[in-house]
């Protein structure tokens, strides 16, 4: 777009002007012969940072801190250089160009700003890559790509030292189980499975979890909990989605094959479009139409709640709304997971972070990947890719599924719920017992039962078709939370 493209050249003519107050000599310069600096920060382990939730609040709490944090870090640059300077900054990332003189203070101040935002709890990492003019302007991707195996190369030198464990008999915080506990929050029980008393927070957790319940007001957010988020029978879906590759379509990587390099101009187009369009149309899909929460929606990321019934539906929504907004240019990989309202939403997120990188494990990926939890010891391994496999051999699932196979599932379900519980469940069973002719089997009673006019003609050939492609158990699985 053309404001793009101006805004870049302000950049550009900013840090010229720049280096040339400073060095006047140098009067008369090209601006390819001027040294720019690409400066990109991003949050070391922000996953697990967010996922130290107990609580919807802390969740909030949390998000808004690295929200904050990130808008803290660009807003130094932008103060220093004009915010022209500052090409995109969302979600705990920020990429921005300067003078190559000023930068080495830029990302000392950039990280500083960063952390103290966080009050240390979550750290960034920030690196640059120097070129001149006609570099910046004929292979910014390249140096894009540069920079961020920098950051990730950094990342692995430095690697993120987690607070020492504590002597035992101290008791802990129980929100991030390091820290002694110093507050108690007396509107909070723990959850059920232990002795019930006041949840107690240390410091820096019961500093999010204030945050949480301020973000909350400023929002005017409905729910209190997660209960108020939850379906008839007590369940929520987590649904976290993000762009596939967006890192190929920015960097220039995608645009390469049609021959063409990518202009910073275009990067600055690219990741405002997509932003915008996880902000504003994935949110009113997610709020709007299915009364949910979006916890963050920021760069290509979206992380929202809805009632567990709605988690297909939602999830369908989602993608199909961002692949025609991106008009098909792009697609979208999702976890979804769903379970009791009442579980420490860290369970959900753990595993729903597990779900999504099956999805984007799969070769084309644009997939999903969903589970029902129904109790909270569930690891990451209980839901992992390898897990997976293992369940697809003995075709007791199909997930993750690519896309289009996930529209078959959805439309399989639908044929399927004219099924009684019992005889779907029977199916089942033979299907998951140890038995090693079990598809034959399932197979063979699936025929008895409609010599027996108990199923119909029409449902047959779908049943079948499910039990081949692994997918009846995952309908066996859905359709109990699922309408
Ligand atoms: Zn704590």
């Amino acid at each position: 777009s053309l404001w793009s493209h101006l805004k870049m050249t302000c950049a550009i003519a900013t840090c010229i002007y720049l280096q040339y107050g400073r060095e006047d000599e140098l009067l008369g310069k090209e601006p390819d012969d001027y040294t720019f600096a690409l400066i990109g920060g991003d949050a070391d382990r922000i996953g697990a940072y967010l996922n130290r939730s107990l609580r919807l609040p802390d969740l909030r709490g949390g998000s808004d801190i690295v929200k904050e944090a990130t808008q803290a870090a660009a807003k130094y640059i932008a103060s220093e250089l004009g915010p022209d300077c500052v090409i995109f900054s969302a979600g705990g990332n920020f990429l921005a160009v300067a003078p190559a003189f000023m930068a080495d203070d830029l990302i000392e101040k950039a990280k500083e700003e960063f952390e103290r935002a966080t009050e240390g709890e979550l750290t960034i990492t920030v690196c640059k890559v120097e070129g001149d003019g006609s570099r910046l302007k004929s292979a910014f991707g390249q140096m894009w790509r540069r920079l961020r195996s920098e950051v990730r190369k950094k990342k692995l030198v430095n690697p993120i030292e987690l607070r020492p464990g504590l002597r035992a008999g101290l008791e802990l915080c129980d929100v991030c189980g390091r820290r002694p506990w110093r507050h108690v929050d007396p509107m909070r029980i723990r959850p059920y499975d232990m002795a019930p008393r006041p949840e107690r927070l240390c410091e820096a957790c019961n500093k999010r979890r204030l945050r949480g319940l301020e973000v909350r007001a400023r929002l005017h957010l409905k729910a209190e909990s997660l209960e108020d988020l939850e379906d008839e029978d007590g369940y929520v879906a987590l649904i976290k989605a993000d762009g596939d590759s967006v890192g190929r379509v920015f960097d220039g990587s995608r645009l390469m094959e049609y021959g063409r390099e990518v202009s910073p101009a275009r990067l600055d187009f690219l990741s405002t479009y997509i932003h915008e369009v996880c902000e504003r149309e994935l949110r009113r899909v997610v709020e709007e139409d299915f009364g949910g929460e979006v916890i963050y929606a920021g760069g290509d990321d979206l992380l929202a709640i809805v009632k567990g019934r709605d988690a297909f539906e939602c999830a369908r929504a989602v993608h199909d709304t961002f692949v025609s907004t991106m008009r098909e240019q792009m697609t979208r990989s999702l976890g979804v997971l769903i379970m009791k309202s009442h579980f420490p939403i860290y369970v959900g997120l753990l595993a729903v972070s597990q779900l999504l990188d099956n999805a984007k494990s799969l070769e084309v990926k644009n997939g999903i990947d969903f589970d029902i939890i129904y109790q909270i010891g569930i690891t990451k391994e209980d839901v992992s890719y390898k897990a997976r496999e293992r369940l697809q051999k003995k075709k007791l699932t199909a997930r993750p599924y690519k896309w289009e196979k996930f529209r078959e599932f959805l439309s399989a379900l639908s044929d399927l719920m004219g099924l009684t519980e019992t005889q779907i469940y029977l199916i089942a069973d033979i299907m998951t017992s140890d038995r090693p002719d079990k598809i034959h089997a399932a197979k063979c009673f699936v025929r008895s039962q409609i010599g027996r006019g108990l199923i119909g003609y029409e449902v047959e050939e779908k049943l079948l078709k499910a039990i081949d492609d692994g997918m009846l158990v995952d309908i066996v699985m859905a359709r109990r939370r699922i309408t």
